[in-house]
């Protein structure tokens, strides 16, 4: 089976959001548009640019947040952020992308405010957070911890100033409350360092 957001071209990285009404219209044109914005930076200038980005949404969160969790997409490592969202909307026919925040192997995209919920675990969006990176296959289309040093740095980074925002949310991988291999690590541990 051929995945339909799988072995496609790689993309850079997005610094913007956008609303919901614009995520209905045409994913596929407002990604690539935040895509070109950004390309070959330091992951440095990424950082900044994501806690910019973050710091505003978090000041501005009314919303409750209960966890953070940790994903992600299930896919070869090069999937493209606006194939992503496109089989959301299209196939899935979700009103709310899965993710806030995504992690292509360079950059990373602004999918949702915070205020608004994202699609990652059924049953817990409401009070939650959700982080992903692209892929989690490898090359045999097995599961596996994939990530790259940008993907790991930028991931980290998110967690650590949505953590120093609330820190009492706790801090999971997806497969800790579903039968899923997602994030093909564990989570968890991984983040344990933020809780001691
Ligand atoms: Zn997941």
């Amino acid at each position: 089976m051929i995945h339909p957001i799988y072995n496609t071209p790689v993309t850079a990285s997005a610094t913007q959001t956008f609303s919901e009404d614009d995520y209905l219209e045409d994913p596929e044109r407002i990604i690539g548009d935040l895509i070109n914005e950004h390309e070959n930076c330091p992951i440095s200038t990424y950082i900044g640019e994501m806690e910019k980005w973050l710091r505003t949404q978090l000041t501005g969160l009314t919303r409750d947040i209960d966890r953070i969790f940790i994903h992600c997409t299930g896919t070869a490592t090069n999937a493209r952020v606006s194939s992503i969202v496109n089989y959301w909307k299209n196939n899935l026919g979700w009103r709310h992308p899965g993710y806030h925040l995504i992690f292509p192997l360079e950059g990373f995209t602004a999918l949702q405010d915070l205020n608004l919920p994202s699609n990652g675990v059924r049953g817990y969006n409401a009070r939650s957070i959700h982080l992903c990176t692209i892929g989690g296959l490898d090359q045999d289309g097995a599961f596996s911890d994939t990530r790259n040093n940008s993907q790991q740095q930028l991931l980290h980074a998110a967690v650590q100033i949505i953590h120093n925002h609330i820190p009492n949310a706790d801090i999971l991988g997806h497969n800790e409350v579903s039968n899923k291999a997602c994030p093909c690590y564990d989570a968890r541990a991984e983040f344990a360092y933020l809780k001691q």
